[in-house]
């Protein structure tokens, strides 16, 4: 498979050329050239099939041109040693509950993929001109969630080295534990400054031709193809799971949205054939998406901070592949895309005060334990759901990891799952560094 840019200024890439890079020369995202519809054979049996199998289908269809068979299998059953489950909260209405990885968050799946697929790459790449001994080094910043996804989807996989930089002091303890306690090829580097230094230090880093020339160096950002695209495979096991309840003829999925590129891998499930009616794209207070939905006008700002955090985005990222999508590559006009946009998925808005009084009265009226990135899609079901329709909405992380913010919300004690907690008996090691470049450099350039 090919991959273009959707800035479209950039060379055709190849899927190993997408992963390495991440971002195309053009600063565009990359985008498969096919996307391939899944035989009719497949949907009449998913029903039967383990999350792990339909997982499998999928990949093929993305990466099977490029993956050795044998090698894309145990990378997507070695990526999914967990299960995602739908759970009914209340008439009509059901959790995806995308929170049984590692760190509790949906990115898990993602992180884990790209760690195995850049593994594979990187085997098979064995005779190239090695520097570091063909060690891959990612670097990631982070303001807490990201890095935690990365280091452990990262953590174990022979031949690439992970370092996580972080703000000293602005991550959460439990974040902090996270990415600090597991040793092994996962290094943190605690940075005196805020995540935007460390992004900086990242950035500055990439363009380093020196410390290039030094190591071999990658990112894991959330826009990489390797770990967007796999998020596809939750929503082909949301289908299946709702069908063999027999529930799945007026099936709408709601994602809440905060980069989009977890909606954006639902939606070229659709594309693939996936049977969902419509799609619901929930937003917290940052609603440049949803003011897209209603106007057709694109007008991305600086972010506000809420309590759903993790969608605390004023220029989402994977909006350009949506848009790049729906306009067959720019092929059709703005409003002629916006049209196509709008009739198959539509907006909500949610302020702090409304995810608080959600997350109430779904938990008086059911006992579901909603966490705030949740709360959102569960209201935007409430509040949109037509007659007939049964509908599914992401949990994206377990309460847990907002304990704080729901015990107060809730006037509970969310419990905290045993690996959650084994992370926080762990102990840290981080590599204390200023936030200047020279310094980080001097440090890289020894390893
Ligand atoms: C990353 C994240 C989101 C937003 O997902 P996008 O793919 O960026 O839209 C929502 N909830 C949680 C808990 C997250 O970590």
């Amino acid at each position: 498979m090919k991959y273009y840019s959707t800035n479209g200024k950039a060379p055709i890439a190849d899927l190993q050329k997408a992963v390495v890079k991440g971002l195309a020369e053009d600063r565009g995202l990359y985008m498969p050239e096919e996307i391939k519809i899944l035989p009719k054979v497949f949907f009449d049996n998913i029903q039967e099939m383990p999350f792990q199998q339909i997982a499998y289908n999928v990949a093929s269809a993305f990466f099977g041109e490029d993956v050795d068979q044998d090698a894309l299998q145990d990378i997507v059953y070695d990526t999914l040693s967990f299960d995602c489950p739908v759970v009914k909260v209340k008439e009509n209405i059901y959790a995806l509950e995308l929170f049984h990885g590692p760190t509790l968050a949906f990115k898990d799946v993602g992180a884990r993929f790209m760690a195995r697929l850049l593994r594979y790459f990187t085997q098979s790449n064995q005779n190239a001109p090695s520097t570091q001994n063909n060690l891959i080094n990612v670097l990631v910043a982070t303001s807490g969630d990201t890095g935690s996804a990365v280091a452990n989807g990262f953590l174990g996989v022979e031949g690439i080295h992970v370092y996580v930089l972080y703000p000293k002091g602005k991550v959460s303890p439990i974040q902090e534990c996270q990415f600090t306690t597991l040793g092994k090829n996962i290094t943190a580097i605690e940075v005196d400054g805020v995540f935007d230094d460390c992004q900086a230090l990242v950035k500055s880093a990439f363009m380093d031709e020196e410390l290039n020339a030094h190591m071999k160096l990658t990112s894991a950002n959330s826009i990489n193809v390797a770990r967007f695209l796999p998020q596809a495979f939750y929503y082909f096991n949301a289908y299946a799971r709702m069908k063999a309840l027999g529930k799945a003829d007026n099936f709408v999925m709601c994602v809440p949205s905060g980069n989009f590129g977890n909606i954006c891998s639902a939606l070229f499930g659709h594309a693939m054939g996936l049977p969902v009616k419509r799609f619901i794209a929930a937003n917290n207070a940052n609603d440049i998406v949803y003011k897209y939905l209603q106007s057709g006008k694109y007008e991305p700002k600086a972010s506000v901070q809420t309590l759903a955090n993790a969608m605390d985005v004023g220029d989402p990222s994977n909006f350009a592949r949506i848009i790049n999508l729906y306009s067959q590559n720019n092929k059709l006009t703005p409003e002629a895309t916006h049209h196509r946009i709008t009739n198959l998925i539509s907006g909500a808005t949610y302020s702090d005060d409304q995810i608080r009084e959600t997350m109430r009265q779904c938990y008086a009226e059911t006992g579901y334990i909603l966490d705030p990135h949740g709360a959102c899609g569960y209201q935007a079901l409430v509040d949109g759901l037509q007659p007939g329709e049964i509908g599914v909405f992401c949990e994206t992380a377990h309460p847990a990891k907002f304990k704080e913010k729901v015990d107060d919300i809730l006037s509970i004690d969310v419990e905290i799952p045993d690996r959650l907690a084994a992370f926080m008996k762990g102990e840290k090691q981080s590599v204390p560094m200023t936030k200047n470049f020279e310094d980080f450099k001097k440090y890289l350039m020894k390893q």
